[in-house]
């Protein structure tokens, strides 16, 4: 069964731990992004389960056999890179069938095989031709076929699309996910784009300071950040996480204070589990916001200072004392800069988070 198991997994170069303590599991069919700020250690995660770098501690297990001490081409992964390195006098059928060359296939099964590789990439009509004369979609479409080409025991794609322009790497993101979909193979893909981990994983691990942070559903990891750090990561706009400290005012009923700003919330049990008094941090996410027409003691006010047009929504930055709050609003919604608007949120969509940064749930 193709699966990829890490247990323990640590890396260090020198004195620096690159990775730490990695545990993650893939199974079969499973897509998992890793996803993290650049030096948190998501390649050099990869590399350990492709064989191009040991571990210094921990195991790797592939379809569950331990790989610490087999080479890359034992371990029969198949990658795509960032680089994918494509011959330049060999045509595209060629190029897709040069991993076959390793494996004893006769040449009818060769050519069956590149055939259907390059059907479900879509590239059947420019089998022929060199990489010179197709477009940078279809190579990295070509690098992709020439993974599948064969039957691996999973798949290790590092920043697969960073080299395509916005609108192809939609394209891709799509493409790629219908193939791997179809191939059912435990699939681990590095990437420093949200949206790109969003759309293409079934669980994202976010890394920080070579530690898995979380490692959860998209939608869990993006409604259920489990601290600070993810809550910050994942979304954009980012969301408002603020500073404030945490008072109980009535049953049910909390007050949070920053600034000169007073703003009370409905609260669950779970919240008031936040010690009274104690800074805390809460955070809206900049959709969740709605306009007040007036103040009330449930509002945040404060004045638009910048407004950014976005296509259908436009983000209006709003300066309440010493915080900048990011607000996103439908486009119809027209306030110019100097406006003072009074800011309320379903207090279902707000989080908290305690004194050490830890989701409060
Ligand atoms: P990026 O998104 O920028 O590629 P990353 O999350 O993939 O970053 P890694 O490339 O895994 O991060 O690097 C993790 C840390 O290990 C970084 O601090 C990096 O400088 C360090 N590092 C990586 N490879 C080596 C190496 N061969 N020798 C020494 N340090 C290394």
């Amino acid at each position: 069964m193709s699966t990829i198991e890490l247990s323990n997994v640590t890396k260090y170069f020198g004195s620096l731990a690159a990775v730490r303590d990695v545990d993650l599991s893939v199974g079969a069919g499973e897509t998992v992004c890793l996803l993290g700020p650049s030096g948190c250690g998501k390649t050099t995660t990869l590399r350990i389960v492709a064989g191009l770098e040991a571990a210094s501690d921990g195991d790797v297990l592939i379809a569950g056999r331990r790989m610490n001490d087999l080479s890359p081409s034992e371990r029969d992964i198949a990658m795509v890179f960032q680089f994918y390195a494509l011959y330049p006098s060999l045509t595209v059928a060629e190029n897709i069938a040069f991993p076959l060359y390793y494996e004893r296939t006769s040449s009818a099964d060769r050519e069956r095989r590149v055939k259907q590789a390059a059907e479900t990439l879509d590239l059947s009509a420019v089998l022929n031709r060199l990489p010179g004369e197709i477009s940078e979609g279809e190579k990295q479409r070509v690098a992709v076929a020439r993974a599948i080409v064969r039957d691996p025991n999973c798949f290790l794609f590092d920043e697969p699309l960073s080299r395509l322009d916005v609108e192809l790497r939609q394209t891709m993101r799509g493409q790629i996910k219908e193939v791997l979909t179809s191939l059912s193979k435990a699939t681990v893909i590095v990437t420093h784009d949200q949206l790109e981990a969003l759309t293409m994983a079934d669980r994202i691990a976010i890394m920080r300071d070579g530690l898995i942070e979380q490692v959860a559903s998209p939608h869990a990891i993006f409604a259920n950040p489990c601290n600070v750090f993810v809550a910050g990561f994942i979304g954009t706009p980012q969301m408002n996480l603020i500073e404030a400290s945490y008072a109980e005012v009535a049953e049910g009923e909390a007050e949070l204070a920053f600034g000169d700003q007073r703003f009370r919330l409905a609260v669950n049990g779970a919240s008031r589990a936040l010690a009274k008094g104690k800074t805390m941090t809460f955070g809206v996410r900049p959709r969740a916001f709605t306009l007040a027409g007036a103040a009330t003691a449930h509002t945040i006010s404060g004045t638009v200072e910048l407004i950014e047009p976005m296509g259908a929504e436009t983000l209006f930055h709003v300066r309440a004392g010493e915080i900048d709050i990011r607000v996103v609003v439908p486009r119809e919604i027209r306030i110019s800069p100097g406006h003072v608007v009074h800011l309320a949120c379903d207090p279902g969509q707000v989080h908290f988070f305690d004194a050490e940064g830890k989701a409060v749930q």
